[in-house]
């Protein structure tokens, strides 16, 4: 700490990302909840070297066709939508924007950590309410508690998903107080809360670009939700930095948005490669948190969770693991090709077989 610093952030505990080796290429990456695809065809001719010449020039900071062409990908107006430097950006906006003294959070006790963070960075008084025994949320605690609301759904790193009938319940007990859906994982098999975007003024759905649409490094989040609430997001955005979103990012993403039918074929590749790992680890005797996203929570009565972790690196395949209390016995795995699916399962039966 320097001593530049001012005392408010002393205490601030910053988020710590999944690691990114140097060496990426010799290992198996299922640490961060990627796609290990990559972007689709029209991504890759997108970036013209007559689009890398204008990098001179400002980005539109309205990204007005990638709007657009969201806007009809998603039946909802340009209006309606705000992007931004990844979803973590928006995030960082709502709690700066939607919370503070007067407004308090709540989200779920286990969740995406930089919930806490950003409550942290911005002051905000946050209730993280506990989850059920098998880590579902029980969607009646977050019915009228009088905060602004904020559910990954799917939760990570659980992967349990609410149904729409819920999230509903959710925003028809609090209709005063914004509720944020973050989608982030929502492609793998949750259903999106969207199309509730335009019957909830209350409503924010946050997505990202990072996972089902190969774009992590791209960084490009986006939220959908009433007029009222973009125009705010907006305000700030451009009280901060209104070329949040480069050009090469622009230009990759209108050609994502015009293959979505790639991406939406890669999600259900994913999906059946969960399928198989699943059921691979579950004959290990695993314990598998039912999932809809790219990753899933396990964990073995065979092998303590850090343990497994590190067997696993020594192969280099990385997965996550949490140092929590509650999850210390699980990992996160990311979903990847079949082809590593079975080399992390390979891995798994031998250092099993060795302890
Ligand atoms: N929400 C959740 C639940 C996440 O897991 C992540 C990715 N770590 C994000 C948001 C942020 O994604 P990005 O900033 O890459 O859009």
């Amino acid at each position: 700490m320097s001593k530049f610093l001012i005392s408010k952030y002393h205490e601030l505990e910053a988020y710590t990302p999944g690691e990114q080796p140097k060496d990426m290429e010799t290992f198996i990456k299922l640490n961060t909840n990627e796609s290990p695809f990559s972007p689709s065809p029209g991504v890759v001719s997108a970036l013209t070297n007559e689009e890398i010449n204008k990098l001179r020039l400002y980005c539109d900071p309205d990204c007005t066709l990638l709007r657009k062409k969201m806007a009809e990908l998603f039946d909802v107006t340009p209006d309606n939508i705000f992007l931004s430097n990844g979803s973590d950006d928006i995030l960082n906006f709502i709690f700066m924007i939607f919370c503070g003294d007067e407004v308090k959070a709540a989200f779920p006790e286990i969740s995406y950590g930089f919930y806490k963070v950003y409550a942290q960075l911005h002051n905000v008084d946050s209730y993280k309410v506990p989850l059920r025994e098998d880590f579902s949320i029980d969607h009646k605690d977050f019915c009228g508690l009088n905060r602004t609301i904020i559910i990954a759904n799917p939760n990570a790193p659980t992967g349990i998903a609410l149904t729409l009938d819920q999230i509903e319940e959710i925003l028809q007990s609090n209709p005063n107080d914004l509720v944020v859906i973050d989608e982030a994982y929502v492609d793998f098999g949750a259903d999106s809360a969207v199309k509730l975007t335009k019957e909830y003024s209350n409503l924010l759905v946050v997505q990202t670009f990072s996972k089902s649409r190969s774009m992590a490094g791209a960084r490009l989040g986006f939220a959908i939700g009433a007029k009222e609430i973009i125009d705010d997001l907006n305000t700030i955005k451009y009280s901060t930095n209104p070329y949040n979103i480069n050009r090469l990012t622009q230009a990759a993403a209108c050609a994502a948005v015009d293959e979505n039918e790639y991406y939406m074929e890669k999600c259900r590749v994913i999906m059946e490669n969960r399928a198989f790992t699943v059921k691979k680890l579950e004959s290990l005797g695993f314990t598998v948190i039912p999932s809809k996203a790219n990753f899933i929570f396990v964990k073995s009565d065979k092998i303590d969770g850090e343990e497994l972790y590190l067997k696993l690196k020594e192969r280099k395949i990385l997965i996550r693991h949490f140092t929590a209390e509650k999850i210390a016995q699980y990992n996160r795995v990311t979903i990847g090709t079949l082809e590593q699916m079975k080399t992390f399962i390979k891995a798994v039966e031998e250092i099993l077989s060795e302890v």
